[in-house]
């Protein structure tokens, strides 16, 4: 990943003489020091902005800057905003309206008129929200006394939204075969995901993959072999499929970096000349950071690629997942997601056993996997579809759980949720909207995070939570295809 980093632009004007001027821009450098001491990226204090011009300059810098994820302005003084207009009619990156203030509390005896017009973030923020407003710019607008963690946190998880549009905007992702016959969620227009997410998805011939593998040499199967020993329990004696997964690993990896692929697909209806279906080899890549869809489905890949890098460190718990089977006793509703094979371990709330079972599906031989228990926590899933014109993003609140039961004879990781509001609200409201059987299960992204990317992206947004009916859904749906047809 990239060294991704902030730009902090605070805005004043000339009116208020040198130094008033050197106070506000001292105290910035201060504030984005402080900031980057606790906030995931770091926020680089660039200008105080007095003029048209150096905001003009600033922006276009912030444009071409590769590791800059985002502009953070606030208004320390009063800025008049028509000298914004011209910058920020340019900006490319995204954007957000820090309203905060210097001092947490107002000063009572020493507060006189000169106190007034160097504190006047009440007075700023306005006339800077205002602009923002009049342009329609996407913007997110955080509120609040900077030193306080909680607008810190709301701050970071911007932050982390924001990187989430930088690595959408490089994503480029590896297609091994088409996606699985007749299926009609995993099918998509490429042209159109890269014109509005910046998504490259191209296909490679499986024949160049089983090419590569068979140049994978025994020494480099043995490292891979360590880092599975190391992180896994081998709990199988069949070490030669094993080895086969690491194979096709180290030539999955090898392939996609050499083009700079952060994600890949396959389908188990294209493994021409392949012995196993990838099971520990998509696993142990997800694990890595990569992002992964089965049958094809290249959509649900790059998303898994996304949010990982928006999660804890860069590369959070967050996975290809899906629904499988529901759990309906009356009082006790759960649904049970898994997938034939590649689950990534960083969901795992135990450590991850390499099993070697039979697989049904796909022709082959009996591949090695990872087999778990997902861990608890709260947790979303997320879905995006192609509406035909437009993506749309879903987003459900779940709450995962211990598994409710060990089913004992079920060869592949599984996790287990209760889904918001409940499991068959959940599901109208999912069904609705046309939200997938495949979908991004995250630990660590949040709902909030997924509105702030999709807003960027310029993405519909449902997110289904403790308050959403079926019936309000479905007036939103309705509006929202109007508006998007209009736009
Ligand atoms: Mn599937």
């Amino acid at each position: 990943m990239r060294k991704y980093e902030f730009w902090f632009v605070v805005g004043s004007q000339s009116l208020y003489g040198p130094e008033v001027l050197a106070t506000v821009a001292e105290r910035s450098a201060e504030m984005a020091a402080k900031l980057s001491e606790v906030l995931p990226y770091p926020l680089v204090y660039k200008v105080t902005a007095k003029s048209n011009k150096e905001i003009a300059d600033v922006i276009r810098e912030a444009n071409y800057d590769e590791n800059c994820a985002g502009v953070i302005t606030w208004c320390h003084t009063f800025s008049p905003s028509k000298m914004w207009i011209n910058g920020f009619a340019n900006l490319q990156k995204p954007y957000c309206h820090f309203a905060t203030q210097y001092n947490q509390e107002i000063p009572n005896e020493e507060i006189d008129m000169d106190f007034m017009n160097l504190n006047q973030s009440a007075h700023g923020d306005r006339e800077h929200g205002f602009i923002t407003a009049r342009l329609r710019m996407q913007r997110k607008v955080v509120a609040g006394y900077w030193q306080d963690e909680e607008v810190q946190q709301r701050l970071g998880d911007w932050m982390k939204a924001a990187v989430g549009v930088a690595v959408s905007r490089d994503m480029k992702v590896m297609r091994f075969g088409d996606n699985m016959r007749e299926v009609a969620v995993t099918e998509g227009d490429k042209v159109e995901a890269q014109m509005q997410l910046g998504w490259q998805v191209n296909t490679w011939p499986v024949g160049q993959l089983v090419e590569t593998m068979n140049a994978v040499t025994e020494a480099e199967i043995d490292a891979l072999m360590a880092d599975y020993t190391a992180s896994y329990d081998m709990a199988t004696d069949d070490i030669e499929t094993v080895r086969y997964q690491a194979r096709a690993e180290i030539a999955i990896k090898k392939m996609m970096d050499a083009e700079g692929c952060m994600a890949f697909s396959n389908t188990f209806q294209d493994l021409y000349g392949m012995k196993q279906l990838p099971g520990l080899a998509s696993q142990h890549l997800m694990a890595l950071g990569y992002g992964y869809g089965g049958e094809g489905d290249w959509k649900v890949s790059a998303l898994t690629a996304i949010m990982k890098a928006m999660g804890e460190g860069g590369n959070g718990a967050s996975a290809f997942m899906e629904d499988y089977t529901y759990h309906l006793a009356k009082g006790s509703e759960y649904s049970l997601g898994a997938h034939m094979l590649e689950v990534c371990p960083s969901l795992a709330g135990d450590k991850p056993r390499i099993e070697v079972h039979e697989l049904g599906i796909g022709d082959r031989e009996a591949p090695a996997r990872l087999v778990f228990e997902g861990k608890a926590g709260k947790a979303v899933v997320a879905t995006l579809i192609d509406m035909g014109g437009r993506f749309r993003l879903i987003v459900q609140d779940v709450e995962c759980v211990k598994p409710i039961m060990t089913m004992p004879n079920l060869p592949v990781a599984r996790v287990m949720w209760k889904a918001e509001p409940s499991l068959a609200t959940g599901l109208e409201c999912w069904i609705l909207a046309g939200g997938a059987h495949h979908s991004v299960l995250s630990y660590d992204v949040s709902a909030g995070q997924l509105r702030d990317w999709a807003r960027m992206m310029d993405v519909e947004f449902v997110h289904i939570n403790r308050d959403t009916t079926p019936e309000k859904l479905e007036e939103q749906l309705f509006l929202m295809d109007l508006a998007w047809k209009l736009k």
